[in-house]
């Protein structure tokens, strides 16, 4: 993460935008700092979205497959998550995708301003690891 990436305190200790009720620090922080690895498909599901949320680019391109990770990811990022603005994230369900699975899906509805307003987003993503790691996939599930 670079200087421009940083995130005030404040919104360390604050509630983590991904809805878990805990801390952002003791939350999502830890997946975006490399302190320690996404345990199932959703903890990676809802790091990517507080992701989203801060607008961690190199998050969002280190977290997905390299088997879907196009070489113009970072720039498609950079060009279009400062237009929306992520207000809340519901989990509908997910398969698979537990500690010992290798692939999973999650289902999410994700609520977002954008130009003018609020819509949402029904995904169903898929996740794959990647040596030992969850991934982000696709949205093919
Ligand atoms: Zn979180």
């Amino acid at each position: 993460m670079d200087a421009s990436e940083k995130i005030p305190r404040e919104r360390e200790v604050g509630p983590c935008p991904c809805g878990s009720d805990k801390r952002y620090d003791q939350c999502c922080m830890l997946l975006h700092y490399g302190r320690s690895q996404p345990e199932t498909a959703e903890d990676l599901m809802r790091s990517r979205y507080s992701a989203y949320y801060f607008r961690l680019v190199d998050y969002l391109v280190q977290s997905t497959h390299p088997d879907t990770r196009e070489p113009n990811l970072k720039a498609e990022y950079e060009s279009n998550i400062d237009q929306l603005f992520w207000r809340y994230l519901n989990i509908v369900g997910s398969s698979k995708g537990t500690p010992t699975d290798k692939v999973g899906k999650v289902e999410f509805i994700a609520g977002y301003v954008g130009s003018t307003k609020p819509e949402e987003l029904h995904e169903r993503a898929r996740f794959k690891r990647f040596k030992g790691t969850w991934k982000y996939l696709d949205n093919k599930g």
